[in-house]
């Protein structure tokens, strides 16, 4: 059962959009800027095509919420993420995903709405003292359908097994319990540098893989109080880095002759048929099956778990198509 909002609308995907600024070498070239947050949930379209092309998109876009060039991680990360990602103390499983084309501000604004989340957690424990809190810290890449150790030098794929009680398992996947933040310091980069050896063996950019950071939270009442002790909690969130969606759109557009043995997309586009059956609250066949990432997510995508999706995208003209492409991902995940 999804629940409903005062909108009438299922409330389990929470969908931003983020404009990043222009870059330099979209300054230097005089790129016009294209897109404009009019308030706090809506983007339009400043429309200078001729007339006949106009009407074959829509130049108004409303999400949960819009986020200007001049917006900071710290404002997308407390109106866009934070309380999806911060139910993970509360026992609730969750995932945010960063969706967008290749420079678009995926990662800068990742890695800022992860470290703002467990500084958080953190805060939480320090306030809770009556428990007492496990975290749990594992990453990993998925590259062509073929799941990477972020924490572990060895480079050999890791094979997904269906555990009866677990669900899906990433098999031997490092598992760190934290110590302390600078321990999470020390593994944040750790990933970041097992990432770059990755992308310098295969020739090949991040743009290409998916990356997900995972903390799972144990907690349990430090002192037995005389009722069960049915109150240990044990919950995930995952943050995950998509690859770039110019990807998706390439071999949905180059059809079935890139499909051949190239599983690069799968993941992203049967991520985009998860998410947006079960945005529509539908019961039935979710294809959690059909990639990696989503067989690993799936706990954590549906049922009882929470989402939230930044889409992040430039705002220059020359980049018009895949800004495009990545507000039709957000308006249907909504
Ligand atoms: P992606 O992960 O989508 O490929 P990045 O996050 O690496 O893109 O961003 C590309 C470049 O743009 C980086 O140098 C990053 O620091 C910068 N950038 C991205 N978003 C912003 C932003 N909102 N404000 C300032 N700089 C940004
Ligand atoms: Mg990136």
């Amino acid at each position: 059962e999804v629940m409903r909002g005062p909108s009438g609308r299922g409330e389990r995907v929470v969908v931003s959009v983020r404009l990043r600024p222009l870059n330099e070498k979209e300054i230097s070239r005089n790129d016009a800027l294209d897109w404009e947050c009019i308030n706090d949930t809506t983007i339009i379209f400043k429309n200078h095509l001729p007339i006949p092309e106009r009407s074959m998109y829509p130049s108004a876009y409303t999400f949960d919420r819009v986020f200007r060039s001049d917006s900071t991680t710290r404002e997308v990360y407390e109106a866009g993420a934070k309380e999806v990602a911060l139910s993970v103390v509360s026992g609730i499983n969750s995932s945010i995903f960063a969706y967008g084309q290749t420079s678009s501000g995926k990662t800068f604004t990742m890695s800022g709405i992860t470290e703002y989340t467990m500084a958080d957690i953190y805060d939480h424990i320090e306030r809770h003292k009556e428990r007492e809190f496990l975290l749990k810290f594992s990453a990993m890449e998925i590259y062509n359908e073929s799941v990477r150790d972020l924490l572990s030098s060895d480079t050999a794929p890791l094979r997904l097994l269906d555990d009866p009680e677990r669900g899906t398992i990433v098999e031997k996947l490092t598992e760190e319990t934290l110590r302390d933040w600078n321990h999470l310091i020390e593994l944040l980069s750790l990933c970041e540098a097992q990432r770059q050896i990755g992308e310098t063996a295969l020739n090949e950019t991040s743009s290409r893989s998916h990356q997900i950071l995972r903390l799972t939270v144990e907690s349990s009442a430090r002192e037995f109080l005389g009722n069960d002790n049915s109150s240990v909690l044990t919950s995930t969130v995952n943050f995950v880095d998509l690859a770039g969606s110019e990807r998706a759109s390439q071999s949905l557009s180059a059809g079935t002759r890139l499909k051949e043995g190239c599983h690069i997309n799968r993941s992203l586009l049967t991520l985009g048929t998860v998410i947006r059956k079960l945005s529509k609250g539908r019961s039935g066949h979710i294809p959690y099956r059909d990639s990696k990432l989503t067989r690993i997510l799936q706990s954590s995508l549906g049922g009882n778990a929470k989402t939230a999706i930044i889409c992040t995208m430039s705002p220059a003209r020359s980049h018009v198509e895949q800004s495009r492409n990545t507000l039709l991902f957000a308006s249907c995940a909504k």
